[in-house]
């Protein structure tokens, strides 16, 4: 009977939750559905951890007595990983998003190298394939696990530049043959009995070590700039590691949920890359930081500073304005007072449009979500290439804290560092205004010809206070609203 209510309970509640991911990842396919994606996804998550609890009815009467105990445990674990999540979740700043996905995508891996670990020192492995399934989840979770606490230390700037030297593409390649050759030893070794015995723990240990250094290793030579799309790998790892793990457990929540973060994340990395116009092999390959410090030749024209008042004059008496968001935009929290520019603007008859970059920010969609929080309406905000034919018949492009997704060199510097990447043509527009606090370069490091464009004025100041001052003057007009 406890049997059959184990059977039932999980089968069913495990059928809900894959259903409940599935929706929720399609809700997110739009900004206006996701948040309730999120949720929706967030509660199928939550059946499929409580439904482990039915693993309860099935325990043997040998191990009935350690029930309370690890019970116990499963409890606590929870309140204090939910507890941490949610206190975590709600303080994080939107611009420290990033390092915080970096973080839970690498305690993702390490719950699947900690299955596969279980696994492996309790030799429960039933056969071979199961064995070597295990180790893959291993290999992989653990990779996941190392490679992205250092991309969290990256983006946190804990280290702060990349660690490269001579001939380590070839080091990073003979550890992976290492840990290869541990684990195949391991599949060999047990092979050789007639039931499989892993007695071996200092093996597995070597094993676990070198995955976790292989992470590591991968992860210290790629520039900053890489590190989404590096985040974005490792979350696709870290989801076939759970999937692998789900399957030898024989938990279908655990492949399903696996298996669309891998999908999930394998896809989203082959659009980043594609935004950057650069192969994913070239962003885990290349010394993109290192690129960065080229020589720029000698920029021509001169920085033309202006007054808020006078630029949010200028806009207002506009035909159309296309504004570009970008990072400085997140970190000054300037997107409520933009808003509100927009609509003084609309009010006077001026078109407003918003162009976003997919890798505007520091994650993708970071430039979405914050419009999204100000309220602006889905409609103003076009995407790249829906956009970019319109900067030459538009008025006035204002780029906000935005830099390298508005860098001309991406056209035409083959030695730069973003060379090849689509950016927004602000720079065909009639008139370009630009806020931005000094002379700060970008992400990339690189110096910036459009602002010394004879069509460009650069407004200093943070974002938020320059906003605040130009819809002072443009309130000051007493212009009366356009039907
Ligand atoms: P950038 O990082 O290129 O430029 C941001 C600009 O904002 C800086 O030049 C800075 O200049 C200015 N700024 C900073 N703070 C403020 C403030 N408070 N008020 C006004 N301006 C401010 O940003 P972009 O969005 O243009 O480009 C994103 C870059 O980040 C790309 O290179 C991309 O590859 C990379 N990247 C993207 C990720 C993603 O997935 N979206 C993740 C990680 C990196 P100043 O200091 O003078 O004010």
């Amino acid at each position: 009977m406890l049997i059959l209510i184990e059977q039932l309970g999980i089968g069913a509640a495990d059928l809900a939750a894959a259903f409940l991911f599935l929706y929720g990842l399609h809700r997110m396919s739009s900004p206006v559905t996701a948040p309730s994606g999120i949720f929706v996804a967030g509660i199928g998550m939550a059946v499929a951890v409580l439904a482990s609890f039915l693993y309860a009815f099935g325990v043997d009467t040998a191990a009935r007595s350690n029930l309370p105990v690890n019970i116990s445990l499963a409890v606590v674990a929870l309140v204090l990983g939910g507890g941490a999540a949610w206190w975590s979740g709600r303080k994080v700043a939107m611009t420290a998003m990033p390092q915080m996905v970096a973080i839970y995508n690498g305690m993702g891996g390490g719950a699947a190298g900690a299955i596969a670990a279980v696994e492996l020192f309790g030799n429960k492995a039933q056969g071979e394939t199961e064995l070597i399934v295990t180790l893959l989840g291993a290999l992989i979770g653990a990779v996941s696990l190392s490679g992205s606490l250092i991309a969290w230390a990256k983006l946190d700037g804990v280290i702060n530049k990349p660690v490269r030297v001579k001939g380590q593409q070839a080091f990073n390649a003979l550890v992976m043959l290492v840990t290869v050759a541990v684990g195949a030893y391991i599949v060999v070794a047990s092979a050789d009995k007639a039931a499989l015995v892993l007695a071996m723990p200092t093996t597995i240990y070597l094993f676990f070590g070198c995955a976790l250094a292989l992470g590591i290793l991968m992860t210290l030579p790629i520039g900053g700039a890489d590190m989404p799309v590096v985040i974005s790998i490792f979350n696709a790892f870290t989801g076939l590691a759970v999937g692998l793990e789900g399957y030898v457990l024989q938990n279908p929540a655990l492949m399903i949920a696996g298996m669309v973060v891998g999908a999930a994340g394998m896809l989203l990395t082959l659009l980043m890359a594609k935004a950057m116009n650069r192969s994913v092999s070239n962003v885990v390959f290349t010394n993109f930081g290192e690129v960065a410090k080229h020589k720029q030749g000698k920029i021509k024209g001169s920085l033309k500073p202006i007054q808020p008042g006078d630029a949010g004059i200028a806009m207002r008496y506009a035909a159309s304005v296309i504004i570009v968001p970008g990072y400085g935009l997140a970190v000054s929290q300037g997107q409520g007072k933009l808003f509100e520019f927009v609509k003084l603007l609309q009010a006077g008859g001026v078109s407003v449009k918003f162009a976003i970059h997919p890798v505007a920010g520091r994650m993708p969609g970071q430039m979405d979500v914050l419009l999204a929080e100000a309220g602006v309406p889905y409609d103003l905000i076009v995407q790249l290439e829906d956009i970019n034919d319109q900067f030459a018949s538009t008025d006035v492009a204002l780029v906000i804290g935005a830099n390298d997704v508005v860098n001309p060199a991406a056209r035409t510097d083959k030695s730069s560092a973003i060379y090849g990447m689509p950016i927004l043509n602000a720079d065909y527009a009639k008139k370009v205004f630009v806020i931005k606090r000094g002379e700060g370069k970008g992400y990339a490091g690189i110096v910036n010809a459009l602002f010394y464009a004879d069509n460009c004025d650069m407004v200093y100041g943070d974002a938020q206070t320059v906003l605040v001052k130009m819809i002072e003057a443009v309130r000051g007009l007493n212009l009366p609203a356009v039907a």
